[in-house]
Parts: C-alpha cells; sequence; structure tokens
C-alpha cells in the first residue's frame, strides 16, 4: 500500500518526525555521570506540562494503566473507600481496578455521554461526615464517549463540602493535548502515558502527584512494589532510576515537551479545539449524533458518533480499514456497534481532519448510511477557513 495509513484512533496517536529521530540513538548507559544531566531538565519541564510547581513528576515504564494502579496504591490503605463516576469504558475499567485491589468503591453511575455529576459528587461528600471516603476519582476525558468533564468543578464540591479526600485524575486522553491545570484546580494525582498528547509509542506511565498525596504516601499502606513513589523518589532527585528506565523513549519524550512547550500549551489547547469544532460540524453536516450529550462536554481530543438505529459501527471502521486505509476507533462495550470514534489527539492539523472526514464519508456511504458526499468535509474546511489565523502572505517578486 502506498502513502500513509490513517491514523485516527485516539491513541496511540501519529508520531511527529522529531520525536521518532530523537529515538534513533544507540541504547545508552542509564547509570551514566552525565544521565541526570538530561532526566532532571526534564522532570522540571514535564511540571510545566502538567501545570504543577509544587508537585513532584513520576516515570514508569508502564502505560496509563499502571499509572492508575500506581495512583491508588501508594496513597491508601487496603479496604479504603473511594467515590468513582462512571459513564464509559475507561472510567468503569479504573473502578474495576480499584475493587480488584479490594478498595470499597462508591460508584456515581452516568448514562455514557453525560460527564461527571458535580451536584451528585457534592452530595455525597457532604453526607460523608466521617469522611470515610479518601479519594474522589475523575476520568477528565472520558476516551470512549468524547467527553470531557469539569475537573476544577470537582474541586470546587470538595471545597464546598469541606472534604479532605484527595483528588485523582486520569488525564490519560487529555494532558498535553487539552487544557489542564493540576495546582490551579488542586490534583493531587493526575496520570498520563505516552501515547496519547505526547505523542511517543506506548510505553510510559507520566505520573503528577502533589505533596498532599506525597503525605498520604507516608502513611498509605497497601503494598507496592514495581510503583513505589519512595523508591522512585529517592532515586529521581539525583537523576537515576530504581531499575532500568526506558531511556529512548524518555529521549522521545525530550522531543515532544519541546516540541509541546515550543507552540505553547495554551495554543496547543487552542489548535486542539479549532480542529475538534472542524470534525463536530462535519458530523453536524452529516446529520449524524454525538455520543457526548451536551456541548459542555464535547471533547476537543476524540469525537464519538452515533450511527443510526438499523446500523452497525463496526461495519463502519471495517470499511474504512480495509477500503480506505483508515483506523477509527471502535465502539467500546455499551456502545460496541452503536458509535464510531475520530481520534484528533497529538499531531495532527486541518488537512489530516478532512482526510478522516472524507473517508469515514466514503465508508458511511459504503455501507448504506446516506451523508451527502463531500458534506463533512465541507462544514469543516469552512469552518477553517472561517478560523484560519489571518497572516500576511509573502510578497511575489
Ligand atoms: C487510553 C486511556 C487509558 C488507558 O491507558 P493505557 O495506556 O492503554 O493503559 C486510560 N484512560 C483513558 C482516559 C484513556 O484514554
Amino acid at each position: 500500500m502506498s502513502g500513509f495509513h490513517g491514523l485516527f484512533i485516539p491513541g496511540p496517536t501519529n508520531m511527529p518526525f522529531p520525536v521518532r529521530q530523537a529515538m534513533d540513538l544507540p541504547l545508552e548507559d542509564q547509570r551514566a555521570p552525565d544521565f541526570p544531566a538530561f532526566t532532571l531538565p526534564l522532570f522540571r519541564d514535564l511540571k510545566k506540562v502538567f501545570r504543577t510547581e509544587s508537585g513532584q513528576i513520576f516515570l514508569f515504564p508502564s502505560s496509563g494503566t499502571g499509572g492508575w494502579e500506581a495512583a491508588i496504591t501508594n496513597t491508601l490503605s487496603p479496604g479504603d473507600k473511594v467515590l468513582i463516576a462512571v459513564f464509559g469504558q475507561f472510567s468503569h475499567l479504573w473502578a474495576d481496578l480499584c475493587r480488584r485491589h479490594g478498595f470499597d468503591v462508591d460508584v456515581l453511575d452516568v448514562a455514557w455521554g453525560e460527564g461527571f455529576p458535580l451536584d451528585a459528587c457534592e452530595a455525597r461528600l457532604k453526607a460523608d461526615r466521617a469522611h470515610e471516603i479518601k479519594a474522589v476519582l475523575v476520568c477528565h476525558n472520558e476516551t470512549a464517549t468524547g467527553v470531557t468533564s469539569d475537573v476544577g468543578g470537582v474541586r470546587r464540591a470538595l471545597e464546598a463540602a469541606r472534604h479532605p479526600a484527595l483528588l485523582m485524575v486520569d488525564g490519560v486522553s487529555s494532558i498535553a493535548s487539552i487544557d489542564f491545570r493540576m495546582d490551579e484546580w488542586g490534583v493531587d494525582i493526575a496520570v498520563c502515558g505516552s501515547q496519547k498528547g505526547f505523542m511517543l509509542p506506548t510505553g510510559l506511565a507520566i505520573v503528577g502527584v502533589s505533596q498532599k498525596a506525597l503525605d498520604a504516601h507516608k502513611t498509605a499502606k497497601c503494598p507496592r512494589g514495581f510503583f513505589d513513589f519512595t523508591m522512585m523518589g529517592n532515586a529521581n532527585k539525583d537523576g537515576f532510576f530504581p531499575y532500568t528506565p526506558a531511556t529512548t523513549l524518555l529521549r522521545g519524550l525530550r522531543a515532544s515537551v519541546d516540541m509541546l512547550l515550543g507552540e505553547g500549551l495554551d495554543n496547543v489547547a487552542a489548535r486542539h479545539h479549532r480542529l475538534a469544532e472542524g470534525a463536530r460540524a462535519g458530523v453536524a453536516a452529516w446529520g449524524l449524533s454525538l455520543c457526548a450529550k451536551a456541548p459542555k462536554w464535547y471533547s476537543d481530543t476524540v469525537t464519538a458518533i452515533c450511527v443510526p438505529k438499523g446500523f452497525n459501527s463496526d461495519d463502519v471502521i471495517k470499511t474504512a480499514y480495509h477500503r480506505y486505509q483508515l483506523s477509527l476507533g471502535l465502539g467500546l462495550t455499551k456502545v460496541a456497534g452503536k458509535v464510531f470514534r475520530i481520534g484528533h489527539i497529538g499531531h495532527v492539523n486541518e488537512i489530516m481532519i478532512l482526510q478522516a472526514l472524507a473517508g469515514c464519508e466514503m465508508a458511511l456511504r459504503d455501507v448504506g448510511i446516506d451523508v451527502a458526499p463531500g458534506s463533512g468535509v465541507a462544514a469543516a474546511q469552512e469552518h477553517y477557513r472561517e478560523t484560519a489565523p489571518r497572516m500576511e502572505l509573502p510578497k511575489v517578486a
């Protein structure tokens, strides 16, 4: 097959050339005397991406799921109560992981397509006068449904209830792509992975931890080994790791962080928003509906689209893959067969979104869903034309 395969799943995402090039190097000595000169500034700059000054960053050779495990085992004790809202496959899986670790999991069950229920959470916290809830777990961007929740609002709910629970956030498909403010929102643990907004291969869990969470860690009794903050932190303070770090990925991460900070985090978020608005304009022009139930929840990193009744979204995805070299995200569990997803996270631009929309249109029509050819592409084009930065064009001599 010629050309590039269209990768429009919400992770792994498209890898920029500078990131790939930064990883094309021989394996290196992770105990070299000059290794800390590389790692210490990397930790410092990652804090900027998480927007934390007082927090600490941990890097584990793992994936986002390992970051979840690091968060709960390092700061809680067996049997502790955690409050989590479930409104999609990823929030469901985090709740499930908590159950398998023996925590008392209090679930706020929410319809898929809605976001974190702030009022219900505040009511639960206010009712918990004995402060049995030790942590509130929030999936910032539910990748399964294309729903972004208001993490700052969860912090306000905790404050309104004067509740001391830790605030833990799954930012796997939001950090480094959409607006995320660890310190401002009082996030105690922020979990990310390498293969989404950071535009890297899978293989790193990137975890931001507040001083409050580090204090909780001192008395937390859950068994932990590989993910232990103390062991990791002791080695990290001198720029080293307690076991072999994924040095190649760390080199890629350096390039990725340089790209993100070079563009500016506000610009990165604005770019994701503009691209997502174009994708949503395309979906509206098709006459299809989003899985996300209200604009306040629309995700700027992934758009989940419902197929009309009587159609199977898996057919759209298979057709796009086999006929047009286009990978789209599947509908997961509860929305299997009902939803397909366009990932627009990381290294993406306008033309790439138009490509994805064009491929979707062909696949939709192939399976018998009557969208007007070119309608979604045209709507997105007009959005991008209207919102393109107006720059002086170079004069032709
Ligand atoms: C991808 C994803 C995860 C899982 O991360 P892995 O790296 O696959 O372990 C968790 N939460 C969200 C919101 C995700 O998008």
